[in-house]
């Protein structure tokens, strides 16, 4: 085993394995590169130490002279010189030959023996010659062993198996003639000699593996290089970056062709030119970021420290583009900035984009003014002026009226189109210093910038009113215009945007309550108003959930016979520490919430629970809100409380209003067919108050109509009010449909419509809208009445 060891060794150091040596491993791609470094520098020896060979073999020569062994020295020598000699020529022919990037292991083999040959010839010298007199030519042997130990130790050092045979075989031969020699001086050199071998021999392996260590480095760092120079070059030719380099004087050393082609020469014509003018500033002087950016990378190429994605103008090529430089210095031996050394890249595109991106993300695409963004930057730019220079100014929020409205008569693009001359007539009107944006789909907000007394500001508000009430003409369609307007001052209705914006809002609401196409400006009583519709809308959301609503029920008289023969179904809500609050107070907000279209559902489901109980001629009437009928589940809810009480749809009666109509005319006009074919009656509620258009009454399936009761009120006072009643009359008849007079209250009022013909009636007289048990009295009443009578006939 020790053998097969031994063995496994020896040939791994023939094949010059450093490992054996505890040297770096070589991967076996690298094994001849590394064989032919070695053997590479141990020819570059190999002169030296020929002629040392030749000088020493002369020497030896002249110390033999007068002695026995002058013949054989002479011998000797002559073949060492010869030997030398021939090696000196080969190596004289190898020179011209082309240095070989790689050998094989027979090489280092060779290398090995050569040095063999060469210790055995040096160790054979004190072997023959020494003669152990002490005279000169043994101290001569001395020398000439230790000097030839040194000398292959040294040039053979790369190889430590060579260096190790070269010096173990002359210390062999020296060892042996001085130790056997009996004088105790030459036993002391031959001892001294066997240590200097030994301690050579270690140095020499040491040698060898720091050598393959530098070499492996070397090996590594050129083929990063190598990389390196791959990637630079594709990177050159096919990337759209480009490389660039300049020097102290900061003069173009080298640029990529990229460059040269992006700047319309040539790549010579770029080496030397100053970088300054290479990136020659565009002439647009008025771009102040540009000038930050330009100045920052001058003032690094000064400085030279590096720099990352520094984005500059340039002209390039006769075109305006955006550049992104990085840099690094390049540091010289002495630590001095010798130029600089980067990448470069066009990112104009990518600005571009992002300027586009920045600009949708502060303008209002459509009109082009400021969106809601900017516009509340701008509103604190204006703060912080008035915080500084005193300067108030005014806040106008302004709210289109009917645009939904408009959008149904002449389209998105008609909406739209108006939308952008709205944009117009404002820009027309406001001072230079104001700012307009748009905030919101039909909101606009103007600061009015240095707003003086409020009746200068009520001036400036009725402008713009007045700009926007033009009509406004599209496609041959003209439509009416008006802008609602609500005014906060700043800063005595606030001092920070949020509030501003606020209570000019709650101005605004005002204006819409009271009168749209008007301004107002914010009070602090609108405060509270709006606190309290917060409130109000709070617990809205929790009547439902805590059981808060009620129904009353206001009776219906067919006025001909006399009977109770329906009732319409009122809202009521039970507010903790309120009481009753009546529809009026919470109705229009539930719509606004969209509260409604849960409350409504309530109603359905407990009026034909209730109605189902009641004698089956006695029909309920439900009101619905327009925003139920913008809701996709009103046709499923109503056929649900139908089925779940049991009430023939026959006895359900809807009541809606014009505005259902108008703004949702194709769906509304769907679902009421749809209704009509289940059987459920629809009557028009509130007529004489909106447009009271005749053509509804034709297009629509109606089974009844209300007659408002403001026309009922002025019946008998006011003849023109009474012609308009009687013509509804008639013309119900004619259409077939029944009508119904809402608020009577007075038997003048009754008599009236019963002598014109009015087929039903609704009012305090008959009765007033009352809990549901109050109703079952009454048709309990009525129908104890009719009962005698029946039993009668
Ligand atoms: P409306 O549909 O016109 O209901 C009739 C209103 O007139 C009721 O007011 C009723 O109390 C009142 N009224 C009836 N007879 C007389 C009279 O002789 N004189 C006077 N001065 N008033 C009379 P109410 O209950 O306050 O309802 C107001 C409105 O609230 C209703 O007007 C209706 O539009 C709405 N509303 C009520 N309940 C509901 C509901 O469940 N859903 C929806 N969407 N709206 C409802
Ligand atoms: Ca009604
Ligand atoms: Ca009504």
């Amino acid at each position: 085993m020790l053998k097969s060891i031994f063995s496994a060794n020896f040939s791994k150091i023939l094949d010059g394995d450093l490992t054996v040596f505890g040297g770096p491993a070589v991967a076996p791609a690298l094994a001849g590169r590394m064989r032919a470094a070695q053997t590479d520098t141990i020819n570059r020896y190999t002169p030296w130490m020929m002629c040392a060979c030749i000088v020493n073999a002369g020497v030896l020569v002249f110390t033999m002279v007068g002695t026995p062994l002058f013949q054989l020295s002479l011998l000797w020598a002559g073949a060492v010189s010869a030997a030398s000699l021939s090696v000196l020529v080969k190596w004289r022919r190898g020179r011209t030959l082309p240095a070989r990037a790689s050998v094989g292991v027979r090489t280092i083999r060779r290398a090995i023996v050569n040095a063999a040959v060469f210790g055995a010839v040096w160790g054979l010298t004190p072997v023959m010659f020494f003669a152990g007199d002490g005279q000169a030519a043994d101290l001569v042997i001395a020398c000439l062993c230790a000097g030839m130990m040194c000398g292959g130790a040294f040039a053979l050092s790369t190889i430590p198996a060579a260096a190790a045979a070269a010096v173990l075989g002359i210390a062999a031969g020296a060892g042996f003639s001085f130790l056997t020699a009996g004088n105790s001086l030459h036993i002391l050199v031959g001892c001294l000699l066997v240590c200097y071998a030994a301690v050579l021999v270690k140095s020499g392996v040491s040698h060898a593996n720091l050598f393959a260590a530098r070499m492996l480095a070397h090996f590594e760092a050129e083929r990063q290089h190598e990389v390196i120079g791959m990637l630079l070059c594709e990177f050159e030719e096919n990337a759209s970056d480009w490389l660039w380099e300049i020097d102290a004087d900061q003069r173009v050393v080298h640029a990529s062709a990229r460059l040269a082609q992006l700047l319309g020469c040539g790549a010579e014509d770029l080496a030397g030119r100053c970088f300054h003018d290479v990136i020659a500033p565009q002439a647009d002087a008025a771009d102040l970021t540009n000038d930050l950016e330009r100045g920052a990378l001058l003032a690094r190429l000064k400085s030279g420290t590096p720099f990352r994605s520094i984005v500059i103008a340039v002209m390039a090529g006769g075109r305006r583009r955006r550049w992104s430089l990085t840099g690094k210095p390049i540091i010289g031996a002495g630590g001095a900035v010798e130029g600089f050394r980067g990448v470069g890249s066009d990112v104009t595109d990518a600005r571009e984009a992002e300027d586009r991106i920045r600009y949708l993300a502060r303008y209002d695409a459509l009109t082009g003014l400021p969106n809601r963004v900017l516009f509340h930057e701008e509103l604190e730019m204006a703060l912080v002026r008035m915080r500084r220079g005193g300067e108030p100014f005014a806040l106008l929020c302004l709210d289109l009226d009917h645009l939904k409205d408009t959008n149904d008569t002449v389209g998105h693009a008609g909406g739209d189109a108006l939308l952008v001359e709205v944009a117009a007539r404002q820009r027309g009107v406001i001072g230079e210093r104001d700012t307009v944006g748009r905030i919101g789909g039909d909101e606009f907000a103007i600061i009015e910038a240095g707003a003086g007394a409020p009746e200068r500001v009520s001036r400036f508000a009725q402008r713009i009113a007045q700009a926007l009430a033009a009509p406004f003409a599209f496609n041959g369609v003209a439509v009416a215009l008006s802008g609602s307007i609500g005014v906060a001052m700043a800063p005595s209705d606030g001092k920070d945007a949020d509030t501003l914006l606020k209570n000019a809002d709650m101005a605004l609401y005002r204006t819409k309550e009271t009168g749209r196409g008007a301004h107002h400006f914010f009070e602090a009583a609108m405060d509270e108003k709006a606190r309290d519709r917060r409130q109000i809308e709070a617990d809205l959301r929790q009547a439902l959930s805590q059981n808060e609503l009620r129904l009353h029920y206001q009776p219906l008289l067919d006025i001909s016979s006399g009977l109770i023969i329906g009732c319409e179904a009122l809202l009521r809500w039970e507010r903790p520490k309120f009481g009753l609050v009546m529809p009026d107070a919470f109705i229009p907000l539930a719509e606004e919430t969209g509260l409604i279209i849960g409350m409504g559902e309530w109603v359905l489901n407990e009026a034909c629970k209730a109605a189902a109980s009641w004698p089956s001629d006695i029909r309920v009437a439900v009101n619905l809100s327009a925003v139920q009928f913008r809701s996709p589940g009103l046709v499923p809810v109503i056929t649900k409380a139908l089925r779940q009480s049991g009430l023939p749809a026959s006895r359900l009666e809807v009541e809606v209003t014009e505005s259902v109509l108008i703004s949702e005319s194709q769906t509304a006009g769907a679902i009421l067919n749809t209704l009509r074919l289940m059987g459920v009656r629809i009557a028009l509620d509130d007529f004489g108050t909106g447009y009271s258009s005749l053509s509804y009454l034709r297009k629509m399936p109606f089974d009844k109509i209300k007659i408002d009761r403001s026309f009922i009120s002025d019946l008998m006072t006011h003849p023109d009010c009474a012609a308009i009643v009687n013509a509804l009359i008639g013309l119900a008849g004619n259409l077939n449909m029944s009508i119904t007079a809402e608020g009577v209250e007075t038997d003048a009022q009754l008599a009236h419509l019963r002598a014109k013909g009015c087929s039903e009636a609704q009012g305090y007289l008959i009765g007033r809208p009352a809990p549901v048990a109050v109703l079952v009295a009454l048709l309990e009443a009525q129908n104890a009445m009719a009962r005698p009578a029946e039993k009668a006939a």
